[in-house]
C-alpha cells in the first residue's frame, strides 16, 4: 500500500515483537524515523541495522504511537497487550485504525468514552466491522434494525461435536479462506474470533447485543451487512484480502485505487448463508453474556480465552475444553461495573491465574 501510494502514505514508525529480521528489512525499504521492539535483546540486534530511534517495551510502544509527527496509528498487536498503547494514542488524539479487537473486548467502555471525548474516530480494520462501518453510511443510526456479522465457520464448520473434541492443533490452524496468525486461527476454529467480534460490534456501533447477529458464510466474500428498519440489507463485498479494509482505515474518508484482487463477476460463483450451530460453538453464547453484563466480564473472557488457546497449542488441554474453561472462569467471576483500566488489568490477571490453576 505504501509502495503503491508513496505520495499519500508515509511511514513514521513500525513496531515488532521479536522478529528483528523482518523489522530490519522493512526499515531498509520504508525508512521509518523510529521503531518499537519488545525487549533490549531485540533492540541490540537491530542497532547496527537501523540508525533511527529505537523504543523498547510497552512504554516504548506507547511513546511511538504518541509521537507528534504521527497522524494515524494502525494498532494490530494480538491480545490485550496492545491496550496501553491504543489508549494512549486515543488520548493523544490520533486517528486510530484498530485491528486489535481484544482492546475493545477488554476496555470498550473506556476506549469509546475517551474517543468520543476527543473526537477521535475509531476506524475498524477487522474486515467485518469495516464492512459494517461502510454499510452504516446508507442510513441514519436510528434507522438501523440490526447488524449481521458474517463468519466463515472456520475449519470445523462441518465437523461433528465428537470430531471437534479430538481436533489437533494442525487441524485447527487449517483455515479454509483466511491465512492468519496462530491465535486468531484457533479463535476462528472455536468461533471465539466471532465471539470477540460480537462484543467489538456492540462497542463500536453502540448497539444492544440482540441487534448483533452472526451468519455462517463460507465464501468470505460478503464481509458483513447492516439491515435497516425498512428491510433493506446493505452489504460490503470483496475477495477475502485484508489489504482492502486496512487501506480503507488508513485513507478514510477517501477511497483510493486498491492493490488487492477485485471481485470477478465474469466467472460463475455462489454465495451461501446458514445460521451458526450454538451447540458446537458455545463461544457465541458467551459473547452475548459478556455484552449483557459488561464491566470486567470482557477482560475475563478475553484473558481466559488467550490462556486456554495457549494451553491447547502446548498440548495441555483438548480443543473441546477451550470454551468450557472460559465459561467456568466467567461463572466464577464477580463482575465489576464501570471498571477503571487498573480494574480491567486486575480482572485480566485474575482470569489468567484461574486458568493456570485449572490446566497445570
Ligand atoms: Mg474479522
Amino acid at each position: 500500500m505504501i509502495r503503491a501510494h508513496p505520495d499519500r502514505l508515509h511511514l513514521v514508525g513500525l513496531s515488532a515483537h521479536q522478529n528483528v529480521e523482518l523489522l530490519a528489512a522493512q526499515c531498509a525499504e520504508f525508512g521509518p524515523t523510529a521503531v518499537a521492539i519488545a525487549d533490549h535483546a531485540g533492540a541490540r540486534a537491530l542497532r547496527d541495522r537501523f540508525a533511527g530511534q529505537i523504543h523498547v517495551g510497552t512504554e516504548g510502544l506507547t511513546a511511538l504511537a504518541c509521537r507528534d509527527d504521527v497522524d494515524v496509528v494502525l494498532a494490530a498487536i494480538v491480545g490485550s497487550a496492545g491496550l496501553p498503547a491504543v489508549l494512549a494514542a486515543i488520548r493523544a488524539g490520533k486517528q486510530l485504525a484498530l485491528a486489535n479487537k481484544e482492546c475493545l473486548v477488554v476496555a470498550g467502555e473506556i476506549l469509546m468514552r475517551e474517543a468520543a471525548a476527543r473526537g477521535v474516530v475509531i476506524l475498524p480494520v477487522d474486515s467485518e466491522h469495516s464492512a459494517v462501518f461502510q454499510a452504516m453510511k446508507s442510513g441514519r443510526r436510528d434507522e438501523v434494525r440490526r447488524v449481521i456479522l458474517t463468519a466463515s465457520g472456520g475449519p470445523f464448520r462441518n465437523w461433528s461435536a465428537e470430531q471437534m473434541s479430538r481436533a489437533t492443533v494442525a487441524d485447527a490452524l487449517n483455515h479454509p479462506t483466511w491465512s492468519m496468525g496462530k491465535k486468531i486461527s484457533i479463535d476462528s476454529a472455536t468461533m471465539f474470533n466471532k465471539a470477540l467480534e460480537i462484543i467489538e460490534a456492540v462497542w463500536l456501533f453502540d448497539l444492544p447485543p440482540e441487534r448483533v447477529e452472526v451468519v455462517i458464510h463460507p465464501e468470505s466474500v460478503v464481509h458483513s451487512m447492516v439491515e435497516f428498519v425498512d428491510g433493506s440489507v446493505i452489504a460490503q463485498l470483496s475477495p477475502p484480502d485484508m489489504r482492502t479494509p486496512i487501506q480503507y482505515s488508513l485513507c478514510y474518508p477517501d477511497r483510493i485505487p486498491g492493490s488487492a484482487p477485485k471481485l470477478d463477476i465474469n466467472r460463475a460463483f455462489g454465495l451461501t448463508f446458514a445460521p451458526p450451530d450454538p451447540q458446537r460453538f458455545p463461544a457465541l453464547r458467551l459473547a452475548y453474556e459478556v455484552a449483557r453484563q459488561r464491566g470486567t466480564m470482557g477482560a475475563v473472557l478475553n484473558a481466559a480465552n488467550e490462556e486456554a488457546v495457549a494451553g491447547f497449542t502446548t498440548g495441555k488441554i483438548a480443543f473441546g475444553q477451550i470454551a468450557s474453561l472460559v465459561e467456568t472462569i466467567m461463572q466464577r467471576h464477580r463482575v465489576q461495573p464501570n471498571p477503571s483500566l487498573d480494574d480491567l488489568m486486575e480482572a485480566d490477571r485474575w482470569a489468567r491465574t484461574q486458568v493456570g490453576e485449572l490446566i497445570c
